[in-house]
């Protein structure tokens, strides 16, 4: 079938693209994981890939500190101060300080502990009385401040991450509390400019909370120098922790003394083991912790960040830009219009996924898999290609647009097959 092409186009690309990964001075990265041979993985935004390390610190945690030292490795391994230890780990990934990231809990469940702490540092100013979510957010962010806000007595108001409009009421009175607001859209790839709306949120009197789920590990965050108030992010996608990797949370210096988390639990407490009967936050970014960690997934999460070992966050942007770019090229190129590019043309507008759009493309994304390219679907038509900086290369992206087009061409998506839906899209 691909005579009836122009074979000259895809040699050109793949020649390209070979030529861009030998000169290029991050490449070395992707052999700190352990990928299936001939495998194309374009979905490390939904779960990242095994670092090396990773399967040698889990038999060591397994063995010798939960197998040999028992309970004794909450002070020998210091389990106990683990989730501040990986928190400072990422710190610097998101472009913020030492003692200001712990890694705790779910995305979902920090979500939660941020949106009614932050609300309750707004609360001093009775106008203040919306909740703003991003419309297009995942939808866990949107049922959780739902519940905040029924919790609060408050309101909800969706809309666009940067529409200035949505933090005024109809009067035009500031009355936003909590902006909360995602960083790049999980479905379209479209990546928000996070100082110039820190500011814009911030100039109206709100606190900004922002979903970094689909930017910490790929694109250079600068929490402290946006001078964010609150920010959460995903353990296991660009950041490689594993299935079910604990999140993490930011909260700026300047609220940690007075932050009023709702699910403050004894690991949360000043003096745990003082065995209190009423609660005294810890004095730092421990207060947002809850209850004992999952400690295995946290030590897997603080392996899998020596992945990150001596890598500048501005170079990895750089290449995940070069990336995404390679790929729409390569889709211009080689199928015109038989799909829809829907992640944003313009490099700073784009995190590092790019979604398509066809009308079967739930099976065109099974299809791709039996060919050994990995994307996934998002409801009710895209084709989502996550673009890992660390792993993937710009010959991975063009030949997953070849076997796009093989698929689409020999119309092996039609197999019925392919349209089972599976629990898992
Ligand atoms: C992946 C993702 C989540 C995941 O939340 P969990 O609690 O880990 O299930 C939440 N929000 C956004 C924006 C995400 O992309």
């Amino acid at each position: 079938m691909a005579d009836t092409h122009h074979p000259s186009d895809v040699e050109r690309l793949r020649e390209q693209a070979r030529q861009r990964d030998a000169a290029d001075p991050l490449r070395h990265l992707r052999s700190r994981f352990d990928l299936p041979d001939g495998l194309v993985y374009l979905d490390g935004n939904s779960l990242g890939a095994l670092p090396h390390g990773v399967a040698d610190a889990l038999q060591d945690a397994v063995r010798r500190q939960w197998g040999s030292d028992l309970i004794g490795s909450w002070t020998s391994a210091d389990w106990w101060g683990a989730p501040g230890r990986v928190g400072d780990r990422i710190a610097p990934l998101v472009g913020a300080a030492p003692g200001t990231v712990v890694v705790t809990d779910s995305t979902s469940v920090d979500l939660f502990k941020l949106v009614v702490g932050g609300a309750r540092l707004a609360a001093a100013d009775p106008h203040r009385t919306v909740l703003l979510v991003d419309e297009a957010t995942f939808p866990t962010d949107r049922y959780l401040v739902d519940e905040a806000a029924r919790l609060l007595g408050m309101t909800v108001r969706a809309a666009r991450v940067d529409d200035p409009a949505a933090l005024r009421g109809p009067d035009g009175t500031p009355d936003v509390a909590v902006a909360v607001l995602c960083h790049v859209d999980f479905r379209t790839g479209e990546l928000f400019d996070l100082p110039a709306v820190t500011r814009q949120v911030q100039q109206t009197g709100a606190l900004v909370l922002w979903d970094l789920c689909h930017s910490a590990g790929a694109v250079d965050v600068r929490l402290a120098d946006a001078g964010v108030d609150l920010a959460v992010g995903c353990g296991y996608k660009f950041l490689n922790g594993g299935p079910g990797a604990p999140a993490f949370v930011y909260v700026a210096p300047r609220w940690q003394a007075d932050f009023d988390q709702p699910l403050p639990g004894w690991h949360a407490h000043a003096e745990p083991f003082a065995m209190a009967a009423r609660f005294t936050p810890a004095a730092g970014i421990d207060r947002l912790r809850t209850g004992t960690p999952p400690v295995l997934s946290v030590l897997a999460l603080e392996a899998a960040l020596a992945a990150f070992d001596d890598v500048d966050l501005g170079a990895v942007r750089r290449r995940s830009v070069e990336l995404t770019g390679t790929l729409i090229a390569a889709v211009d190129a080689l199928l015109g219009d038989r799909v829809e590019v829907v992640s944003p043309r313009d490099d700073a507008r784009r995190g590092s996924q790019v979604s398509l759009r066809h009308p079967q493309a739930y099976a065109v994304v099974q299809a791709m898999i039996a060919r050994g390219v990995v994307g996934d679907f998002r409801t009710p038509d895209v084709i989502r290609l996550g673009v890992a900086p660390l792993y993937v290369d710009r010959v991975d992206v063009v030949r997953a647009v070849e076997v796009l087009r093989a698929v689409l061409d020999s119309g092996e998506h039609r197999a019925p097959e392919f349209s089972r839906r599976a629990t898992v899209t």
